[in-house]
């Protein structure tokens, strides 16, 4: 049985961590076991080859020993180190929240191919998607609200840490339930697991994730049901919705926006050419 003891080099010590890794069945144990051997030292994962012939003290070979053991038990990297990179930012993330994804790059990156001023992010999470808008552009202002407090909180952090937070207000709501006003854009990236694939999710999302950011329960679409019909009377003429979807819900989805008056619906795929967003367009007065 391989284990982590104090004086193993940097080496060994990463070359341990991955090998108990891989046994529990974790998908990337090497990328993994390097990620956390960084955390457990305290720097950053480039300097981290500067401390390969370094013997692990006694209190950074039990702090990896511990990481080791929670990724080993399925814990999200990003749960661990507390941290996870999106769209060239770090973010805070605590199990509150959804852990950041890059498939949800794709409807940041199209978001921010047209201008926008307000932009609303329904279900913001960590504020991933929000904050990023904001901050990458420095005269748009955005709303970001959740259900969830505990989110809320960590995407507060996240707004100070990004310096965004005087033009990103969060605030709690049931989708638009206290949204009050108009938004050139309306982002969401909702829970959309259908209730009966919540069984083949990895360990590391089912067992750690939110439930409440994962799925809306039943056929997966009862958040675009309550979007969609808000978007008459918040989203101003000639605005733009963003909707991040699951790869099987384009047809749905779009046929939900068309219902509700948006033009222009179109289904956008991620970078592994799976259907990601989809995007509507409210009439111009
Ligand atoms: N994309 C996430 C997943 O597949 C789900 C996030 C969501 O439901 N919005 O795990």
């Amino acid at each position: 049985m391989t284990r982590i003891r104090a004086g193993m080099t940097g080496v060994e010590a990463q070359a341990a961590g991955a090998r108990i890794l891989q046994a529990a069945g974790v998908a990337n144990p090497r990328t993994d076991a390097r990620i956390l051997l960084a955390y457990a030292f305290g720097v950053s994962r480039d300097r981290l080859v500067l401390l390969g012939d370094q013997p692990l003290s006694p209190e950074v070979a039990k702090t990896y020993h511990t990481v080791i053991a929670q990724r080993a038990a399925r814990v999200p990297v990003s749960y661990i180190t507390g941290q996870r990179e999106f769209f060239g930012r770090n973010f805070v993330v605590t199990p509150a929240v959804l852990d950041p994804r890059p498939d949800t790059e794709t409807l940041v990156e199209r978001a921010l191919e047209r201008p926008f001023e307000r932009v609303l992010d329904l279900g913001t999470g960590s504020g991933c998607i929000l904050l990023t808008l904001v901050a990458e552009r420095p005269d748009a202002r955005g709303l970001g609200t959740d259900i969830s407090e505990a989110a809320l909180a960590v995407a507060r952090r996240n707004a100070e840490r990004l310096r965004v937070a005087d033009r990103a207000s969060l605030s709690v709501s049931d989708w638009f339930q206290t949204v009050d006003g108009t938004f050139d854009l309306v982002v969401s990236n909702p829970p959309y697991i259908a209730a009966s694939e919540m069984a083949d999710l990895d360990p590391e999302v089912r067992e750690n994730e939110p439930h409440l950011a994962l799925t809306p329960g039943g056929d997966g679409l009862d958040a675009y049901r309550a979007i969609a019909v808000g978007l008459a009377k918040h989203l101003s003429p000639g605005g733009r919705v963003l909707l991040e979807i699951g790869p099987d819900q384009g047809a749905a989805v779009t046929a939900l926006l068309a219902d509700a008056g948006l033009r222009q619906v179109q289904v956008l795929p991620d970078l592994d050419g799976r259907d990601r967003v989809v995007e509507g367009f409210m009439v111009e007065e």
